[in-house]
């Protein structure tokens, strides 16, 4: 009998190993993309753990050629049926303007036309200052963004229609999560925003 435990304990660990080769998805079928802030525990809010989900990790949580590419790969090859994506509330993607970090960036590397994404891949280079721009992706409604992220991958071509993609936003202050544009808080202090109560219609 301890054998047989034994036989399976070796069994899962080998399968563990060989996930790739095997063709053994995430546990979640998961794909996950969320901002890099150090303030947002993703696999917390989730409840996911190690084994559980591939996780992308940037500056905002937001769509970018290598999230394309790296979601491309788990949802086409990797069994991956399903992507988060997890934005939150003082995000730092909020905290300048786009002309003001191209001002500060242009002061300190020079030119900004002509600037390689990718030194591996010079065909990936932006020609002029406001392409840079939108390359940063500054943004300033954090519940707009989080709908955005999900209409960006929904329509691209390389992610496979019956993936299922949500998004949600972590609040900071709060420490959870909550979905677009249904703030709690604006709920709970403010009568014109309160849900009358049905006896009282
Ligand atoms: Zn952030």
């Amino acid at each position: 009998m301890v054998f047989e435990n034994l036989d399976e304990k070796i069994q899962n660990h080998t399968d563990w190993v060989l996930r790739r080769q095997r063709n053994i998805p995430n546990n979640r079928r998961l794909f996950v993309l969320a901002c890099m802030d150090e303030r947002l525990p993703v696999e917390e809010a989730l409840g996911i753990s190690l084994g559980d989900a591939h996780v992308f990790r940037n500056a905002g949580g937001l769509v970018t050629d290598d999230v394309i590419r790296s979601a491309m790969l788990t949802t086409n090859f990797f069994g991956t049926e399903e992507i988060i994506i997890v934005n939150h509330t003082e995000c730092g993607m909020m905290s300048a303007k786009t002309e003001t970090i191209l001002r500060a960036i242009e002061q300190k590397v020079g030119s900004l036309a002509q600037v390689s994404l990718d030194p591996a891949l010079p065909e990936l280079t932006l020609t002029d200052p406001l392409a840079f721009g939108r390359w940063v992706k500054m943004f300033d409604d954090v519940d707009r963004i989080a709908e955005t992220q999900v209409k960006l991958l929904r329509s691209h071509p390389l992610i496979p229609a019956h993936v299922t993609i949500h998004s949600y936003i972590y609040e900071i202050e709060t420490e959870r999560l909550r979905k677009p544009h249904e703030r709690l808080a604006e709920h709970v202090n403010d009568a014109r925003t309160m849900t009358e109560h049905p006896l009282l219609g």
